[in-house]
């Protein structure tokens, strides 16, 4: 079965319907296109859950601030559609903006707590519910039996968790874990932003990750190891760092002291024109 491309929420539920009535199990796998090994994976992830992958492509305004890359993100449709074909992805959906926000649109969904205003969160207000109002609406459209998304955006991950579970959206959400380049770089469709010189810069996230995550699920103390782990990103030629902080998988609270629980280091820092995230699981020993 080859790729079918549509624009339009009543075709994708046209699509869908008919899927439903063969019986068939349907997974969706939003993204914002410019896809890349790591958006594939999902796919391969996608299919073992499901008979039937739409994947979403949509470049969506409401989760960028007005300073951030929404003009610049790539739009790469053509690729996408033929690395989506290759992957025997069934169906892709490339809404355009007034599909997904026509005249008169009014409505928002927010996210708050402690899982929003912390990480990507705080130098990004409103990002979460642009992320949240979108993925709402595609979850709706789609109406999948379940979606996928990328433990590379583990707070967003957390956050989809939240709202589906509020809001009683019959859709099972999935975690997918981070694919890496050979030299352990988390995939991202920013990586081409990097100049061949921050390319070669740019694994040393990973690799800080690794270093503390190692030592933290010993019991080592947080403290020292994330000021050294700064040093090492800084000195790299990173500027400035985001964040680099180590919290609770579930709650995203903040761990200072030691890991005892399943716990996350996150990192987010730029790099050229780039602002790159990581992060890694830290599991005590
Ligand atoms: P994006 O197009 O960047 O919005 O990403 C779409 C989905 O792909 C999100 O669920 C991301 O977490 C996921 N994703 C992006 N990069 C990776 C990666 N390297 N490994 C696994 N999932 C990823």
């Amino acid at each position: 079965m080859s790729l079918t491309t549509v624009h339009t929420v009543a075709d994708l539920r046209a699509t869908v319907a008919n899927w439903r009535a063969e019986g068939l199990r349907v997974a969706l796998v939003p993204t914002m296109g410019a896809l890349h090994d790591g958006h594939i994976s999902l796919t391969h992830l996608a299919h073992e859950h499901a008979d039937r992958v739409i994947v979403s492509i949509f470049v969506n305004p409401t989760q960028f601030a007005p300073n951030e890359d929404f003009g610049a993100y790539p739009r790469t449709l053509p690729a996408d559609q033929k690395l989506l074909d290759d992957a025997g992805v069934e169906l892709c959906f490339a809404p355009s903006v007034e599909e997904m926000y026509p005249d008169g649109f009014a409505t928002k969904v927010s996210v708050d707590g402690a899982m929003t205003n912390v990480l990507c969160g705080a130098p990004r207000p409103g990002h979460f519910d642009g992320v949240a109002q979108v993925v709402t609406k595609l979850l709706l459209q789609a109406l999948p039996d379940c979606a996928i998304f990328g433990q590379k955006d583990y707070q967003q991950l957390m956050v989809i968790r939240r709202f589906s579970a509020d809001l009683n959206i019959p859709v099972e959400i999935i975690g997918a874990k981070i694919l890496r380049e050979d030299d352990g770089l988390a995939m991202s469709s920013r990586n081409r932003y990097l100049t061949p010189d921050e390319r070669a810069i740019a694994p040393t996230l990973n690799k800080v990750l690794g270093d503390i995550t190692a030592k933290a699920a010993n019991g080592a103390e947080l403290g020292p190891l994330l000021a050294k782990g700064r040093e090492d990103i800084l000195s790299a030629g990173f500027d400035p760092i985001d964040y680099l902080e180590v919290r609770d998988a579930d709650t995203l609270e903040l761990i200072s002291d030691t890991v005892t629980k399943p716990a996350r280091i996150f990192v987010a820092a730029r790099l050229g024109k780039a602002r790159l995230i990581d992060n890694h699981a830290i599991e005590p020993a």
